[in-house]
């Protein structure tokens, strides 16, 4: 890692993400954190809110180790099974956390996926000055007191606040402090105090909502979906006949009375879906990658740009989400060989075939290609941020 410092934080900071709760509450099959809320899992979200602000410990049941592998996916955590109750997981966090000795520790509830940069930053900023720091939000409700379905009373609210996470601390008070707790803490603020730390206020946030019951999992998922990256692109092709006794379309030799005219092997169909991919990433198209006027990409395998495309996407942080394709032509029939077609832009782009629609139609033989003077292709992809 480098020492790259951003007001408040350093890479020497230690992160936690205590996941090792069953969650039932919440119901469903699995664990909410495992669930999946805006096309993915509670705990994805999470994860990828602290990527790159320090060394992350998720801290898990033993028995959810194959979810929580699928859900850390691609990002650097490490997985550590956690104890009996949540104090004991902490703990658990805190000592392997310990082998690299990092400075501060952010200590984080996993249901918690819509936190913000904002609160996070206030937490780790809140630390240069406080040996412990968590967010929290004033009661702004009145709060009564019941029995049996009848207001008993009323309570003063002033004072009274709503505890979220992350909880932030300095790592030796805290560890020492867990070291030294008997358990049965509310949170790590409580263990904290305990110590005879001071915790600090900072301003928490609405959004920062923990998942708890059914409901709130559309709650979240509202909140996530300002985070939602996802790009369209679209790309549109014409390439005319000539003498020739097949045409290449998405990477497969069909049989026809014409070629397709072009400088590489003038795969429309390749073509139009390679310039949507550019498309969705702003990157122009296929010409400004591999131009004509360069020999070397003369009777070229349009199966190269198209990789290219693709690699370019997977290297910005995007998945690919799905590939719809027309085909514009009077002949040759192109239903036949979608299916081939499918199967070969499937093992190029190593996508599933269910993400890529390949389909045809004529133009009522009106224009060009209603005239059979070539074939025009009109390709939309979507990429979605991993
Ligand atoms: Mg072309």
């Amino acid at each position: 890692m480098t020492g790259t410092e951003i007001v408040g934080q350093t890479m020497n900071t230690g992160i936690i993400i205590v996941a090792a709760g069953r969650g039932t509450r919440a119901g469903g099959e699995l664990p909410k954190q495992w669930q999946c809320v805006g096309g993915q899992p509670v705990a994805r979200w999470t994860l990828q809110a602290f990527a790159g602000r320090g060394l992350i410990v998720m801290v898990i049941h033993p028995d959810d180790r194959a979810v929580a592998e699928a859900a850390a996916q691609g990002l650097d955590v490490r997985l550590v099974p956690g104890g009996a109750d949540r104090a004991a997981s902490v703990a658990a966090g805190l000592e392997v956390l310990a082998k690299n000795t990092p400075d501060k520790v952010l200590i984080h509830d996993v249901a918690r996926p819509c936190v913000s940069a904002t609160v996070i930053e206030a937490v780790l900023a809140a630390l240069d000055t406080h040996a412990g720091a968590a967010p929290a939000l004033a009661v702004t409700d009145a709060l009564w007191t019941g029995d049996a379905g009848l207001v008993s009373g009323t309570q003063d609210r002033t004072g009274l606040y709503r505890a979220q996470t992350p909880q932030g601390f300095d790592f030796e008070q805290i560890l020492a402090a867990h070291r030294a707790h008997s358990g049965g803490a509310a949170d790590d603020v409580a263990v904290a105090r305990a110590a005879g730390m001071t915790v600090a206020i900072v301003p928490g946030d609405e959004a920062n909502l923990k998942i708890t019951a059914p409901g709130d999992f559309s709650r979240a998922a509202n909140q996530l979906r300002g985070k939602m990256d996802v790009r369209l692109g679209n790309g549109f092709d014409v390439h005319a006949f000539e003498d020739g006794d097949h045409v290449v379309l998405c990477g497969v030799a069909v049989p026809h009375t014409h070629k397709l005219k072009g400088h590489s092997d003038a795969d429309v169909g390749m073509h139009a879906v390679t310039d949507a991919i550019y498309g969705a990433l702003a990157e122009g198209d296929i010409g400004r990658h591999f131009p004509p006027s360069d020999p070397q990409w003369k009777g070229a395998d349009s199966a190269i740009f198209l990789r290219h495309a693709v690699s370019l996407a997977r290297a910005r942080g995007y998945a690919i989400g799905n590939i719809d394709l027309t085909l514009i032509c009077e002949r040759p029939k192109i239903d036949p060989h979608a299916d081939e077609m499918t199967e070969k832009m499937a093992s190029i782009m190593e996508l599933d075939g269910n993400r890529i629609s390949i389909k045809a139609t004529t133009s009522e033989r009106l224009g060009f290609t209603g005239r059979e003077e070539g074939i025009a292709a009109l390709a939309t992809a979507t990429l979605v941020a991993s």
